[in-house]
């Protein structure tokens, strides 16, 4: 009886790892599983998740729910399915809680880039398209589950927030399949769903300026990280970092900020909030964060300095005589 039990296949608990390209981006997941085939079966759930989302609201996409709304919504209200028209929601009230630092209508100048050709909008095409970036521009009709612009060549775009949304949904998978130990990450968005059983996750914020090099790493469990970075989508030219995070206002690319951090319970609100505070820069961008419970932020400025936001700040040192 027993060397038959011992010669029976076992089954190990263990991590289960995989990371695809996907979004423009990649997409991992890294969970325990007792059950080396449940395990193998939840990576995959979270990959067909991130597809259907990304089917969902891929710009590149022309047949995606997103894109008939940037071709219609000028004319007329055009259904958006109640997910996306939640997401545009929640959109356009983090324009209002970031002052429009955070605009899904960034898209009308930022459609002009293309960043492995080198390629961006001259002074005048920016001068145009900068008029047609404004939150306000879009209008929802909770009624009748309709997305209108109120003007001419107004986009859309949610590459500030989708991916944040992926991890959000792809833990909430992983969490109704039993799984209590995992990190989903798409591109600079985690998640992570409890601990690395008994331990924090070290998770690093890259050193801009060096690939590969962590800058500082933080412990942390059951909680979201989100990074906004003017090394993901760049090119340098006449000593000028043209990069893939536009500060509406303007309609350029946000200066002032190598990298900005943002971490809290929800995903979709740190990948945003990182987006935000970029382009809000430290002063602004710390402050909004210091009134947020629950949120916090760490900040790389064009020096390379480091800034936190006032919740990480090391209690006041008292001197023993
Ligand atoms: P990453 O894509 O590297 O995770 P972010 O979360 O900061 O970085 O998202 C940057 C993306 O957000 C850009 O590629 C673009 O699609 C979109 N975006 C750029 N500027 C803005 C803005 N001001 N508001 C909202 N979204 C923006
Ligand atoms: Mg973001």
């Amino acid at each position: 009886m027993l060397l038959l039990a011992l010669a029976a296949p076992v089954a190990f608990a263990d991590w289960f790892s995989d990371a695809r390209a996907m979004m423009g981006t990649e997409v991992s997941v890294h969970l325990w599983s007792d059950d080396p085939e449940a395990g193998r079966l939840a990576l995959e759930a979270v990959f067909q998740e991130a597809a259907r989302i990304d089917r969902l609201m891929s710009t590149y996409k022309d047949e995606s729910e997103i894109s008939r709304i940037n071709r219609e919504a000028a004319q007329g209200g055009v259904a958006a399915g109640d997910e996306l028209f939640a997401l545009i929601q929640r959109s356009l009230d983090i324009s209002v809680l970031t002052h429009g630092a955070f605009d899904i209508t960034f898209d009308s100048v930022g459609q002009h880039y293309d960043f492995r050709a080198r390629q961006r909008p001259d002074p005048q095409t920016i001068e145009i398209e900068r008029e047609r970036i404004d939150y306000r521009l879009v209008k929802l009709d909770k009624a009748a589950g309709t997305v209108r612009f109120l003007r001419e060549g107004v986009r859309i775009n949610l590459g500030g927030i989708a991916k944040g949304y992926v991890v959000e949904r792809g833990i909430e998978i992983l969490r109704r399949r039993g799984v209590q130990n995992a990190i989903v990450t798409a591109g600079g968005d985690s998640r992570l769903l409890g601990d690395r059983r008994g331990r924090p996750w070290m998770v690093g914020i890259r050193d801009p300026r060096n690939d590969g090099q962590v800058a500082i790493s933080v412990p942390l469990a059951d909680e979201a990280i989100s990074t906004s970075g003017d090394y993901e989508r760049y090119f340098d030219e006449d000593g000028v970092r043209y990069h893939h995070i536009i500060r509406p206002s303007t309609g350029e690319p946000a200066g002032g900020v190598q990298s900005a951090t943002v971490f809290g319970p929800d995903a979709v609100l740190t990948d945003a909030l990182s987006t935000s505070v970029f382009v809000m820069g430290v002063e602004r961008g710390l402050t909004l964060i210091g009134r947020l419970p629950d949120y916090e932020s760490i900040v790389i400025d064009d020096e390379g300095r480091v800034y936190y936001s006032d919740g990480l700040m090391p209690p006041a040192q008292h001197t023993v005589e």
